[in-house]
């Protein structure tokens, strides 16, 4: 029966953190951008619901406002409610102390930690104790590294938006901007938020204040090489991506198969590559192992290279299996004739960073994009972008398919590839 009831205790304590961080995220980005504290800005804004909600009752009385502005008034007034609830969520996190002590019991004793938990945990602590504790910062700032990009960016981003804006002293990374006012997003997990053009960095504890400027880039100083001074793992990781292919290759013995399906054409320009997000159902089989593909992107030129040669392009096709392990699926793209595939997708690419698009009745099978071979060359990497979190299967299909030298010059970014990596004591195999 005890156990049960640390259980609950703990459901409900992960429950909570997760209505306080998304409640916060939604808030606090807001309000980080009019340089306020999302806490100071709950009053006002419990106020404004009540305000519409009379609005909307004397107006239906007096029977004077057409249809249209009664659904927009309900519209907002359901948002605002619903908003006005996560962040009464928010307050009950900060306000119980207790429960961060039942997290911290329970989690004791577990043997290890997911990356989610301890984010939650850290996020948790933070929320609790607030960001001046640097011992609780850094512990935070670790589980952020660890955590998984791709698959965890909404947990990540809401965590950072909205301990920034309680006046914590986290860094709130350029892709978690979301778009003002009303972005829904179902929680989905693969990062749908659209950056908003430029970070917000939220250090001095007062006043929030915000610098425009993105965290990390291609060029300059925001450069690849300089990477690793806010993302550790990208300077010192041991296996980062992309590599230089090139033999003595070993012989493996993986099977790979694409099961892709065709679904809505879901696309954005992140700011530092076109990314088309796919819907649940295509797979990567890994020796019969289940990959989901979230997403695939293109480089210019490709980050790998074929024996210190780069070719035009590469689409990296990011999948993860149920237990959260990451696989790229790399397709190299060679000038030559122009590619049917990625006409339809630059036909609808957004050429400047912003939120993803989704044309009406177009659909696509990624699966157009594959070459009938499927060789390989394979390695264990790492995100090529920051945080460069390590623990990335790659493989990097032999056979290269087409790309016209116009589709190269209309992809909207110049240069967007990391340089290749050291090899250190990785092999490279061949299947
Ligand atoms: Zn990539």
């Amino acid at each position: 029966m005890a156990v049960q009831k640390v259980n609950m205790k703990r459901t409900l304590a992960e429950v909570l953190l997760v209505l306080a961080l998304a409640g916060a995220a939604a808030f606090g980005w807001l309000n980080l951008q009019k340089g306020n504290l999302a806490n100071s800005n709950v009053t006002a804004l419990e106020g404004k619901v009540k305000a519409t909600e009379h609005l909307l009752q004397d107006s239906v009385e007096e029977g004077e406002i057409t249809e249209l502005a009664l659904d927009l008034m309900s519209e907002e007034l359901v948002q605002l409610r619903g908003k006005a609830l996560q962040l009464d969520a928010v307050k009950a996190a900060l306000a119980n102390g207790p429960l961060l002590q039942d997290v911290e019991l329970f989690y004791k004793l577990q043997k290890s930690l997911s990356v989610e938990r301890q984010l939650g945990l850290g996020a948790l602590r933070m929320l609790t104790k607030g960001g001046d504790d640097p011992s609780v910062t850094e512990a935070f700032q670790k589980a952020l590294q660890m955590a998984d990009w791709n698959g965890r960016k909404n947990t990540i981003c809401a965590a950072q938006i909205g301990l920034a804006a309680a006046g914590g002293n986290v860094k709130v990374m350029s892709e978690c901007a979301i778009q003002p006012p009303n972005a829904q997003d179902g929680g989905n997990g693969d990062g749908h938020q659209a950056p908003g053009g430029g970070h917000e960095n939220a250090h001095d504890k007062g006043g929030a204040s915000a610098h425009a400027g993105p965290h990390w880039g291609y060029e300059g100083a925001m450069g690849p090489e300089r990477w690793g001074s806010e993302f550790p793992t990208c300077g010192k990781g041991q296996s980062q991506a992309p590599l230089n292919i090139k033999g003595p290759f070993v012989k493996g013995r993986i099977s790979v198969a694409a099961d892709y399906k065709v679904g809505p054409l879901r696309m954005l320009n992140n700011g530092h590559t076109v990314q088309v997000n796919v819907a649940a159902g295509s797979k990567l089989r890994i020796d019969g192992v289940p990959y989901e593909l979230l997403q695939y992107h293109f480089h210019r030129p490709s980050e790998e290279q074929i024996d210190g040669k780069p070719m035009a392009m590469v689409i990296h096709f990011v999948h993860k299996s149920a237990a959260g392990k990451l696989a790229v699926l790399g397709v190299l793209l060679k000038e030559g004739n122009e590619n049917p595939g990625i006409k339809t997708l630059w036909n609808h690419a957004p050429s400047a960073e912003g939120p993803e698009v989704a044309p009406e009745e177009v659909v696509f099978n990624p699966s157009n994009l594959l070459p009938k071979e499927f060789d390989f060359y394979s390695y264990e990497g790492s995100l090529t972008t920051p945080p460069c979190t390590e623990g990335v299967r790659f493989f990097i299909l032999k056979t290269p398919v087409n790309v016209s030298r116009e589709q190269v010059i209309g992809f909207p970014f110049k240069r967007n590839a990391r340089p290749v990596q050291p090899l250190n004591d990785r092999v490279i195999t061949v299947g």
